[in-house]
């Protein structure tokens, strides 16, 4: 059955150019990108040795060359990562020291536990963060089309129809 030219078919025409692109070398799997983040290891390749200091990171990949030090503002998913982590594990210890300690819950110990979560585990899981963060925009990255290919289906509406079909 042929398709009848709607009112929308200059903004996206399915037909017109080639497939998306294939990959140069076969991208890894999400989990497994995740995975490499959990380890801090470069998303891309996999590559350890991303870190200067415990908490600077190198600005590229030393291996593959994958940006891992974003602009301006992108520490914020790192730091929600590391917050969040925070949380979880300062409510583990929590629910850990209610079961071992109710009904008679030493109040002042549990706070400078508390303390000592808060001020100590962001530190140490900061790398982590880190390369989990890099890990996840990576994968929004290499899933968004590339600004430089013009074939793209967003690519921009440069002038109408040249002409019938
Ligand atoms: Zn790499």
């Amino acid at each position: 059955m042929p398709e009848l030219p709607g009112p929308y078919d200059d903004l996206d025409a399915p037909h017109r150019g080639p497939a998306a692109p294939v990959p140069r070398e076969p991208a890894a799997g999400a989990l497994r990108v995740l995975g490499r983040g959990l380890l801090r290891r470069c998303p891309r390749c996999g590559s350890g040795d991303l870190f200067v200091s415990w908490l600077r990171i190198r600005e590229g990949c030393p291996r593959c060359g994958l940006r891992l030090e974003r602009e301006e503002g992108g520490f914020l998913g790192a730091m929600t990562i590391n917050y969040t982590a925070t949380a979880l594990v300062w409510l583990a210890v929590l629910v850990v020291w209610l079961v071992l300690d109710l009904p008679d819950v030493r109040l002042a110990a549990l706070m400078g536990v508390s303390l000592a979560v808060a001020a100590l585990f962001p530190l140490l899981f900061f790398p982590f963060a880190k390369t989990i963060w890099c890990a996840v925009d990576h994968l929004v990255a290499r899933s968004a089309p590339e600004p430089s290919r013009p074939e793209g289906r967003s690519g921009p509406p440069s002038r109408g129809r040249g002409g019938s079909r």
